[in-house]
């Protein structure tokens, strides 16, 4: 079987539409056909200052959304970064393989960094790339499941595997990224020109939050002149993107809506949006719920996950050792 590894940071109290459409919703599919792994990167999520007693109830908040979401730790390897420490002794052996110049790159960081005051911005935030090539070099992973914003991420790291190849022969497979064509970027709600994020909360419909509230915000969506329902990124960004949105949602075609939208407003098709979302998060709320009730089988489903993982890690990390000349420990 290929192996298929991915990550979410649990920068946020809740998972959003973009998370899912983009990413998660594909990891739940990937865990029939792949050996998957999947992890809660806590390390990435300290980048760009945090509170540990909110970082702590996040990360146990992003386990129980992920089984919500249909992770089965039966079938994948469910874990939190930290817990595997090999990630960042493998980021480091990465980070010398990196020029600062490929580094400075990478339009996460500027982005990131943009939004920070400069002394705050730190050294974490800027080799955060290198980290996450680390995390999916390490499993040997064939695809990454992973949203638009992460397609230059992925390009770094098929670089640094075909480095390390050819200057230590040959280690690791080199990944693909593996990103939905339709729901590639879901964009934010009130300004459909940005994606949809955990850390720039605007028009953000959060799995967690009060389905009232999503409805709310659905309704409220930035919308474009005209009264079409058409899809029309160029021209029509925010419908568009509510299209995109209710398409996935439902399994209707973006042209199905279309013909079916005929003649009606932007307010039906927001209605009918915000009711799809209510019924999709009100069931996985519950089950979140039900994770929650119990942190210790949450605990032991990740450590569980965690000495698969490590396993598997280990082996790489060995390798990766001898191959650049490290003594082994006597
Ligand atoms: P942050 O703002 O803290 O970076 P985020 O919302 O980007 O948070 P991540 O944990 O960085 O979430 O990303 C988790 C996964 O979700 C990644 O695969 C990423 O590509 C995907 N993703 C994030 N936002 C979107 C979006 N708007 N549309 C599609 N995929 C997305
Ligand atoms: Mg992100």
């Amino acid at each position: 079987r290929p192996r298929v590894l991915s990550g979410i940071q649990p920068t946020a109290d809740s998972f959003h539409l973009g998370n899912y459409l983009g990413a998660l919703r594909e990891w739940v599919v990937m865990q029939e056909t792949h050996d998957a792994f999947y992890c809660v990167v806590d390390l990435h999520a300290i980048t760009m200052g945090h509170d540990p007693e909110l970082l702590r109830r996040r990360t146990r908040l992003s386990a129980a959304q992920l089984l919500a979401l249909g992770i089965d730790p039966e079938r994948a390897t469910l874990f939190v970064q930290s817990h595997v420490p090999e990630h960042t002794q493998l980021s480091w052996v990465m980070e010398c393989l990196t020029g600062f110049g490929e580094a400075g790159r990478m339009t996460q960081f500027k982005d990131k960094s943009a939004r920070q005051e400069a002394d705050h911005v730190s050294v974490g935030l800027f080799t955060y790339p290198v980290l996450q090539a680390a995390d999916i070099l390490i499993y040997q992973a064939d695809a990454v499941p992973v949203g638009e914003d992460q397609r230059q991420h992925l390009e770094l790291t098929r670089n640094l595997a075909q480095r390390f190849n050819s200057r230590f022969g040959e280690t690791f497979t080199v990944p693909a990224a593996h990103i939905p064509k339709e729901t590639a970027k879901i964009f934010d709600l009130q300004d459909p020109t940005v994606k949809m994020s955990k850390s720039v909360p605007a028009g953000v419909v959060e799995l967690l939050e009060d389905p009232k509230r999503s409805v709310k915000k659905i309704r409220s969506a930035v919308t474009d002149a005209g009264r079409e329902i058409q899809y029309d990124p160029e021209n029509k960004p925010g419908v568009s993107n509510l299209l995109v949105i209710y398409s996935a949602l439902t399994g209707r075609s973006i042209a199905d809506l279309e013909a079916a939208y005929e003649g009606k407003g932007y307010g039906d098709l927001k209605k009918e949006l915000g009711q799809t979302v209510l019924e999709f998060v009100t069931p996985f709320q519950e089950k979140v719920r039900g994770y929650l009730d119990d942190p210790a089988e949450l605990d032991k489903v990740l450590r569980r996950g965690a000495e698969h993982a490590r396993e598997v890690a280990a082996g790489t990390l060995k390798t990766v050792y001898d191959r650049i000349g490290f003594l082994p420990p006597a």
